[in-house]
């Protein structure tokens, strides 16, 4: 089921869903998928435990680090944020690689909602932007897995830059004719799902995920309209075209092989050595 055993996450005593009380050891066999359906959202070391075999994966592009640009001091300094979550051995909200998944060669982009809420920021979108043109120049697939809620507002016009920047990479890896799966978890929201991540060749979300552009509460309060129950959740996206499937997290690795295995048999570029 997974590349090597996950790490611990930080959880709650009882499960949001159900509220059974949780056992934090028999939860992690479980990819934290609770009984009742539940999904926990993961970090960063927990999605690549899952996802690339064990010992296969080498970061890339990690000694790009962050700077306060524009000295933002609201609501609180974006330098003392920065501080903080290096502290935390988080040094950006994406973190990009190569792995293998199964045996297939991939280039692995996730997100860390840890860092500043999984933000689109000046580094994240370079480290992207380097991992779609690098899958593209050397036929690798691409693998990208979305916890976020936006572009960095303390990055301002420099952020919101990166969705374009992305979005031109995105496009090229497209026409490579390079695969591109896309997985979104919960929550998937603003210039990230707009620049790239429902730009897949197969997007994926998990259940309950909240994906859209902005939050209902904003929408309702702009638009004073009474919204349709479930609104922006997995699967109201898929029944509207915007996802292609909802899968539960312990399919995940063996649909994405799947996947893989499939573009091979069909002849697509960078699909990797067919088995
Ligand atoms: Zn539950």
């Amino acid at each position: 089921m997974t590349g090597g055993r996950l790490p611990p996450i930080a959880l709650t005593s009882n499960c949001p869903g159900c509220g059974v009380g949780l056992v934090p050891e028999e939860l992690r066999e479980r990819c934290y998928v609770c009984q009742c359906g539940h999904h926990f959202r993961m970090h960063a070391d927990a999605w690549l435990a899952l996802l690339a075999d064990e010992g296969s994966w080498t970061e890339r592009w990690g000694d790009i680090r962050p700077h306060d640009l524009l000295q933002w001091k609201v609501p609180r300094p974006y330098r003392e944020m920065l501080d903080e979550a290096r502290e935390e051995g988080l040094n950006e909200s994406v973190r990009t690689g190569q792995a293998t998944l199964a045996g297939r060669p991939i280039f692995l982009a996730i997100f860390d909602f840890r860092f500043v809420g999984g933000s689109l920021s000046i580094v994240a979108g370079e480290r992207l932007t380097r991992s779609f043109e690098y899958a593209a120049a050397t036929a690798t697939p691409l693998v990208l897995l979305v916890a976020s809620g936006g572009a960095r507002m303390q990055e301002g016009i420099l952020a919101l830059m990166q969705m374009a920047k992305v979005n031109a990479a995105v496009g090229r890896l497209h026409r490579a004719s390079v695969p591109y799966l896309s997985v979104l978890t919960d929550p998937t929201y603003g210039g990230v799902p707009a620049s790239l991540a429902l730009l897949a060749d197969v997007n994926i979300a998990e259940p309950g995920a909240a994906i859209g552009f902005t939050g209902p509460r904003v929408i309702k309060q702009s638009t004073y309209a009474d919204l349709p129950p479930g609104f922006q959740s997995a699967e109201f996206q898929l029944r509207a075209g915007q996802v292609d499937m909802v899968l539960p997290r312990t399919e995940l690795r063996g649909v994405l092989a799947h996947l893989l295995e499939l573009y091979c048999r069909s002849g697509v570029r960078g699909s990797g050595a067919c088995g």
